[in-house]
């Protein structure tokens, strides 16, 4: 994969996606992890005295009312202020302003460009990489830097479509991640997946790809029972993903030693955090009762597998972290794999929020910031961001 330190950027005008798509409430950025993220690209190319023109999404774009609270504006701000220095904006996606403005980019110049999506409004352009869009997009650079991980698993204007007018390559946080994801296209072994999470449904993927890679897939969160349902064990009023029981069963008539289940669970009788909840083997659950986490005799198991593990990735939480009473399994297990230092990646979405909230995050090997990105990397599917650039 080509990247930002393979091209010839020196005095170019070089286009960066970056990913800006931040939580903003009332005008301001709650988190800018993703806009400190985007620095090190951005930097490298104004220390090769490029005239730089970034690019970015923000939420979804369906109809007028969405403009004004997708304004990628408040992003600007908080640019300038961390690399001290002016930071232009077109508030337009296309036309005479945002022309004049990139031609009169000087050298270490900087223009950030109105929220993508605002071409959605006419239909969705951006979204489905309307080639009119692309190649206009593309005419106003020379190089193509895609550093947006995120939507590397999407086709749209912003991305593939500038990328097949340009030459093109990845930027440092791209790189980073991909560096950091290869580690499992040859896993060292005892390779070992952690897979929690809702639904079965949204894992089958991730299932089918892994369960021959790996040593052992520890199975958690809501998934857990569809599987144990597939067993023919009484899983009470707990989630059932009923469509996908002949999966589940099939998986562990054919891998019986890889797929290991909780053997017990922190159960109760409704949807709340508010109530107690008692810890029961897996077997014993009444008709009224649900798991909404894994028991520690179950964590306790997994630490035993995880201590021997050269390479760990891990999708979705063990329990409903949302709730306090049953994020403890998930919090613990964190813990356990920082503290014995064992090789982990989190594979984005709920997993990282959780070990954020916990303060792990920075302590693991990786935590993967892509969510639909990440989890389609770990199903082994070809991702046309990265294909548009190869
Ligand atoms: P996912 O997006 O598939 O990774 O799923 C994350 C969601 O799974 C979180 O919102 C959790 O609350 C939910 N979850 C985890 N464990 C359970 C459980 N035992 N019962 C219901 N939902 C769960």
């Amino acid at each position: 994969m080509k990247t930002i330190k393979d091209m010839n950027i020196d005095n170019k005008r070089v286009i960066i996606r970056c990913d800006f798509n931040v939580p903003i409430k009332e005008g301001v950025i709650v988190d800018d992890t993703r806009i400190v993220g985007a620095l090190p690209t951005i930097q490298y190319c104004i220390d090769h005295d490029c005239k730089i023109i970034l690019m970015s999404h923000l939420g979804r774009v369906k109809e007028e009312a969405d403009l004004e609270k997708n304004d990628l504006s408040p992003v600007a701000d908080r640019l300038s202020q961390l690399l001290k220095r002016d930071i232009l904006f077109s508030k337009k996606t296309r036309g005479e302003e945002l022309e004049a403005i990139v031609d009169s980019l000087e050298s270490g110049d900087i223009v950030l460009v109105q929220n993508t999506r605002y071409e959605d409004l006419d239909g969705k352009k951006e979204s489905s990489n309307d080639e009119e869009l692309g190649a206009y997009w593309a005419s106003l650079g020379e190089v193509f830097v895609n550093d947006a991980f995120g939507t590397i698993h999407r086709a749209h204007a912003s991305n593939v479509g500038i990328a097949s007018h340009l030459p093109s390559c990845v930027g440092f946080l791209i790189e980073q991640e991909l560096n950091a994801l290869s580690v499992l296209d040859h896993p060292e072994h005892p390779f070992v997946v952690v897979l929690g999470g809702a639904k079965v449904a949204d894992k089958i993927g991730v299932i089918e790809n892994l369960v021959t890679k790996a040593d052992k897939i520890l199975i958690g969160g809501g998934m857990a029972f569809t599987f144990l349902k597939a067993k023919g064990v009484n899983i009470g009023k707990s989630l059932l993903d009923e469509e996908n029981i002949d999966f589940c069963k099939k998986m562990l008539e054919e891998y019986p030693d890889k797929i290991e289940l909780p053997i017990d669970f922190a159960v109760t009788n409704e949807f709340t955090n508010d109530e107690e909840y008692r810890t029961k083997l897996a077997t014993e659950l009444a008709d009224d009762e649900m798991g909404l986490d894994i028991g520690s005799k179950t964590r306790t198991l997994y630490e035993e597998i995880l201590r021997d593990a050269r390479i760990v990735i891990w999708n979705g939480p063990l329990g409903v972290y949302e709730f306090e009473k049953y994020k403890k399994n998930t919090d613990e297990l964190l813990k356990f794999i920082v503290e014995h230092n064992i090789k982990t990646i989190l594979g984005g979405g709920d997993i990282v929020a959780a070990a954020t909230t916990a303060g792990y995050k920075d302590l693991v090997y990786h935590a993967s910031t892509g969510g639909g990105a990440t989890l389609e990397y770990l199903e082994g599917k070809t991702l046309p961001g990265l294909e548009a650039i190869k």
